[in-house]
């Protein structure tokens, strides 16, 4: 995530605010049109050769990717982005990055091959940026924060949505996981950060916490309150003070979960005992990948709830 030069944001604004290409002045784009999240709207670019047929792929795995953020958030994040789509040579989508801004910016690059499967099956990039859109820009040191976001939310919601099986999810993580340990000499999430730390060790503060917030209030808030209560006041337009956001999540719960963990964990490295929480939670992670679930382990009701979405 990078911040936009001032220069290109403005262009942006006036293209969305007048819907005349002519003042965008990029030669190369193929196509520009606008879709409907709910309430948001979403002005859209394909730069690059693509024909008619691409151009309804992105719009389908533009919408089917927003109802995944949407069922977990109750709406899409921002009443208003910008999607730049770069089309590259192959096939699936080859990377995306969202920068901040009056007008938030998605830009992702796809291939020109793409197939329905590649975007509408198995890309999990266009959700996990549009997470991003859900929480306040982060400065560096808090990046962890908003990335172990994206990439745990980013499952639950496929989920809720219906696009992927739960036990997938609990097997990617199982496997995944560990990469976010601290390593002997690593400092907390604010001191050390490389790649593991922050997408999957700030995944773990996510697991960890929502788990956390279940067994505080007796099942009657996750850490999906917390988040549509953060989203509610706030959003990636802007930054904002970390704590004060945690604060709002927190509210919204009754507990001090996240504030109280962040503490524990900005400096000091905490290991988490991710063998006896896979266990707890009824994740076997020990039968070559296929992620077979134990409904009779000790925590598997709460696994049940993070899986469930919620009525709407
Ligand atoms: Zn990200």
């Amino acid at each position: 995530m990078a911040a936009c030069g001032e220069v290109e944001r403005m262009k942006r604004r006036e293209f969305l605010v007048t819907g005349l290409s002519a003042t965008l002045a990029t030669p190369a784009a193929a196509s520009e049109f606008q879709v409907e999240f709910g309430s948001a709207r979403a002005q859209v670019e394909i730069e690059g050769e693509a024909g008619p047929e691409f151009e309804s792929l992105v719009k389908r795995w533009l919408d089917r990717s927003a109802g995944a953020v949407q069922s977990y958030y109750g709406r899409f994040p921002v009443p208003e982005v910008y999607f730049h789509i770069i089309v590259s040579g192959g096939a699936g989508v080859r990377g995306g990055q969202t920068f901040p801004g009056d007008l938030p910016l998605i830009r992702a690059r796809v291939g020109r091959n793409s197939s329905e499967a590649d975007l509408l099956h198995k890309d999990w990039v266009m959700v996990h940026e549009m997470v991003h859109l859900a929480f306040p820009w982060m400065n560096q040191r808090n990046n962890w924060m908003a990335e172990g976001l994206a990439v745990y939310v980013e499952s639950i919601a496929r989920v809720h949505a219906g696009h992927l099986e739960p036990a997938r999810i609990w097997a990617d993580f199982a496997n995944m996981m560990p990469r976010g340990l601290p390593a002997p000499g690593d400092g907390g999430f604010d001191v050390t950060v490389n790649w593991g730390r922050t997408y999957w060790g700030g995944a773990i503060y996510c697991l960890v916490a929502d788990i956390a917030i279940r067994r505080q209030t007796e099942g009657r808030f996750g850490l999906q309150h917390a988040l549509r209560a953060i989203n509610a006041e706030r959003d990636f337009r802007r930054e904002w003070d970390f704590i004060e956001t945690l604060e709002i999540g927190d509210r919204a719960t009754g507990t001090r979960v996240l504030v109280e963990q962040y503490e524990a964990m900005r400096t000091t490295a905490v290991s988490t005992d991710l063998d006896a929480l896979w266990r707890d939670l009824g994740v076997r992670s020990d039968d070559g990948g296929a992620g077979a679930l134990d409904d009779d382990a000790p925590l598997a009701a709460i696994r049940r709830a993070i899986e469930s979405p919620l009525p709407a």
